[in-house]
């Protein structure tokens, strides 16, 4: 049975009174207490005080003096510093992949491949560190010489979401900071305790490199906390997370200023089920993609287009591989299905099974909130799925719960016009073992998404590649490939080493 006592205390969070003492100097809280509940089993992990205005500045401030030193340090060196971040990552990724499953309610293997994405993106922003590049070019003036290169921004707010509480956080920050940038995170309201824990980890490696600790800095608090990130002028670059909702109101206000913004928003993706796909993999891939981490991944599967040959095939089984799903408590390595977040998501849930029915869907695999036993915290729902139309509301719609649609077409163009026919862009999938179906979905008139695979499912991502999305997405990439770029300023540089000045394009200004 999980002692998550002993877990917090390993990871050196103690529970204190109503709050908790993190131990952190760059972290302030003096307002309200917000509890965190585990979906697991409803009970009250610990209470944590929220940030007030007063403590925000004082983080801004704080923040901003670390800059001025940490953005001075080679970046190799930040690199090391990060490198030591991964190791303790490594000691440490059992008890937080533990907490990550307890408070956010994701499968415990689920919560250590989280952990173990935070380690990988310290890998890569190591050796980033080394490779922060610049092109240089022919100057058309002699001995001139003409170059660019790349400066960290200044204070990096990151704003997550709860569903992965702790790795995209990381993405941002472990690349931010080899950037040379300092980061402010201000995690979902929903898993405050993860993030504590996080700093914890962080803080530590900062002390022993004697880095002043407002390199990483942490609020805890709900929306209005990410608004005053949004507004201030102060904060070089807003990274967020979360759904369209929030990505609209944060673009709105960074843009406002004139700031920098990167918005990793919500998703509706589709997988094309062709006739030429080979099924054995195809549908463990729906099935994970729809029903793992019950749904609330911005990469989860909503929707399956399916050819009208196999249709009827596909979809028996389906229903098969859906009788099979075991929910339960996510900490039982044998439960294939955890809860959802909250009551809240579990109401959005059942709003959207009546927006279905009323659109004229059926359901094949009933829609159930379970109940009593093991499913007392009251966030468990059976995965179910429908047959619909692309073009129903609600389809369009993205709901954060495992509601599989599934959707027949006719030909590739169709089903492709299908896909690409929702507001949202992140990720999207074919199974076909033809190269032209596969190559028509990959090509410039195929998917319209940021993410588009070839026999693999939609849900997941490996760090090595720019993750994110177009349209309602937001347009931001994070991770791998050159995303660094998003959290630093270009700076183009001409030198003349010559004994004249000559001007670009010929022109004369010519004085006695
Ligand atoms: P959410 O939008 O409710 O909250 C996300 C974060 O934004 C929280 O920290 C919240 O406090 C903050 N926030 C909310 N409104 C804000 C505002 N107006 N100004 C500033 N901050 C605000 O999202 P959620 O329920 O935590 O997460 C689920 C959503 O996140 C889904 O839509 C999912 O697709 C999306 N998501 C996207 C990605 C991606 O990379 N594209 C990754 C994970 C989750």
């Amino acid at each position: 049975m999980l002692d998550i006592n002993k877990v917090l205390e390993k990871l050196e969070i103690k529970s204190v009174n109503n709050g908790v003492s993190t131990g952190l100097k760059s972290w302030v809280g003096s307002g309200d207490v917000l509890s965190s509940f585990s979906p697991v089993n409803g009970d009250l992990i610990a209470a944590v005080n929220q940030a007030e205005k007063e403590d925000y500045d004082k983080v801004i401030i704080k923040a901003r003096e670390a800059f001025k030193i940490w953005q001075n340090i080679p970046a190799p060196r930040r690199g090391e510093i990060v490198r030591q971040m991964g190791e303790q990552l490594r000691i440490f990724k059992n008890d937080l992949g533990t907490l990550v499953s307890y408070e956010m309610g994701k499968s415990l293997q689920e919560g250590f491949g989280e952990v173990q994405e935070m380690i990988d993106i310290c890998d890569f922003a190591v050796g980033l560190s080394r490779q922060l590049y610049g092109l240089s070019m022919h100057s058309e003036r002699p001995r001139h010489r003409m170059y660019e290169q790349w400066h960290p921004l200044g204070v990096v707010g990151i704003i997550s979401a709860f569903n992965f509480p702790v790795a995209v956080w990381s993405w941002n920050s472990m690349l931010a900071w080899v950037c040379g940038n300092v980061c402010i995170w201000k995690p979902s309201e929903k898993t405050p305790l993860t993030a504590i824990a996080c700093q914890k980890i962080i803080k530590k490696v900062l002390h022993e490199n004697e880095v002043p600790e407002g390199v990483s800095c942490i609020l805890i608090g709900d929306r209005e906390v990410g608004e005053w990130l949004a507004e201030d002028p102060r904060i070089a670059l807003v990274s967020a997370t979360g759904s369209v909702a929030m990505g609209r109101s944060v673009g709105e206000a960074v843009a406002k200023r004139l700031g920098r913004s990167l918005l990793e928003l919500g998703g509706n993706n589709a997988i094309i089920v062709t006739p030429h796909a080979d099924l054995n993999i195809a549908i463990p891939a729906i099935v994970f993609g729809a029903a793992g981490t019950a749904g609330q991944r911005c990469t989860s599967t909503r929707r399956v287009i399916i050819h009208k040959d196999i249709y009827e095939h596909v979809k028996k089984r389906l229903i098969r591989a859906y009788s099979q799903l075991r929910i339960g408590n996510p900490l039982d390595v044998n439960n294939h299905v955890g809860p959802l977040i909250d009551k809240l998501a579990v109401e959005q849930y059942l709003l959207t099974v009546e927006k279905v029915k009323a659109a004229g869907g059926k359901f094949i695999v009933e829609p159930k909130v379970l109940s009593g036993g093991d499913y007392s915290s009251g966030c468990y729902v059976a995965p179910c799925i429908a047959e619909v139309e692309n073009g129903f509301k609600i389809v369009q719609h993205e709901t954060f719960a495992p509601v599989l649609y599934l959707i027949r077409y006719e030909n590739l163009d169709e089903a492709i016009a299908m896909q690409n026919d929702v507001p949202q862009g992140l990720s999207s999938a074919i199974f076909t073992l033809n190269i032209r179906e596969s190559e028509q979905f990959l090509s410039c008139s195929g998917s319209d998404c940021g993410i588009a695979n070839v026999n693999i499912g939609t849900s997941g991502a490996e760090i090595g590649g720019a993750f994110g999305g177009e349209k309602e997405t937001g347009g931001g990439r994070e991770s791998g490939s050159d995303a660094w770029k998003a959290y630093m300023r270009r700076q183009t540089n001409t030198v003349n080493y010559g004994t004249a000045l000559p001007l670009a394009q010929g022109i004369k200004f010519e004085m006695e």
